[in-house]
């Protein structure tokens, strides 16, 4: 027993580097179903002409906030290497799906390993080791509890916010915008400004167009919308 009790507590989470942004979906010519649906509004089909035409209506549409026709494209991103500080702050955007792993059904050290993310200003102040013997702490009281047959549910709640946490999230483009613009913004935390820079870099090759006015600023690790 008291082996057991040793070993554990040499047990260290794993350390989260970086996020892992995977595109696993997107609507296929996106753009041009935007302007094919864009151009059912005035019947305008004999002036569609690609790639010439998508860029310049989509342009115009964005500026005029007509948006509900970005509404016809989609991506789903699976997010890997994230805390559960930013997952959290990711489901609040109501207009997206979200499915997350459960910490109900997911038990660390069997199902997966014990991951935390380190926030860089608690490295740069010198209480990283702190910091990891503290999370190492709470993974062996849940593991302890657990063994002990307490439901995962309940242990769960000595797991600490760094905790990582996989993720899939699908939206269409309007809320990939609008996520973008409030959650890339210089003022963002950012966790989830960095996860969201990935997905905006990969929307970007993926739909020029559709995110040519997010301009991303590698100085600050931010992007703002230029309004034109
Ligand atoms: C920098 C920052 C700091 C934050 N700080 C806090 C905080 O301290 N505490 C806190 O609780 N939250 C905080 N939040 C979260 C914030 O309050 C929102 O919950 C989150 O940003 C989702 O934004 P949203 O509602 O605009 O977007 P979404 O939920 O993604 O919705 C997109 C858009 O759809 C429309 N929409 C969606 N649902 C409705 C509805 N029911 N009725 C009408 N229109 C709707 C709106 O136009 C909305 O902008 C913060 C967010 C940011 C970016």
């Amino acid at each position: 027993m008291e082996v057991t009790k040793t070993a554990r507590m040499e047990t260290m989470p794993e350390i989260a580097e970086q996020p892992t942004v995977e595109l696993m979906a997107i609507t296929p010519n996106a753009e041009q179903v935007i302007e094919l649906a864009c151009r059912t509004c005035y019947l305008s089909f004999h002036r569609y002409n690609p790639p010439a035409s998508t860029g310049e209506l989509i342009k115009k549409v964005i500026r005029k906030k007509h948006h509900s026709v970005l509404e016809h494209a989609m991506a789903t991103f699976r997010i890997k290497g994230g805390s559960r500080v930013f997952t959290h702050e990711l489901v609040r955007h109501r207009l997206m799906s979200p499915s997350q792993e459960s910490q109900r059904y997911v038990e660390y050290g069997k199902t997966r390993e014990f991951e935390i993310v380190v926030p860089p200003t608690a490295e740069q102040a010198g209480f990283k080791d702190r910091y990891i013997e503290m999370a190492s702490k709470c993974r062996n009281l849940y593991q302890e509890m657990v063994d002990a047959g307490t439901p995962k549910e309940d242990a769960r709640y000595i797991l600490p916010n760094g905790t990582t946490s996989e993720i899939v999230i699908s939206a269409n483009f309007r809320e990939y915008r609008h996520i973008f613009q409030v959650r890339c913004n210089p003022r963002a935390h950012w966790e989830i400004r960095r996860v969201c820079l990935i997905m905006l870099e990969t929307l970007k090759k993926e739909a020029p167009i559709v995110f040519d006015d997010i301009i991303i600023d590698r100085e600050t690790n931010s992007a703002t919308i230029i309004e034109s």
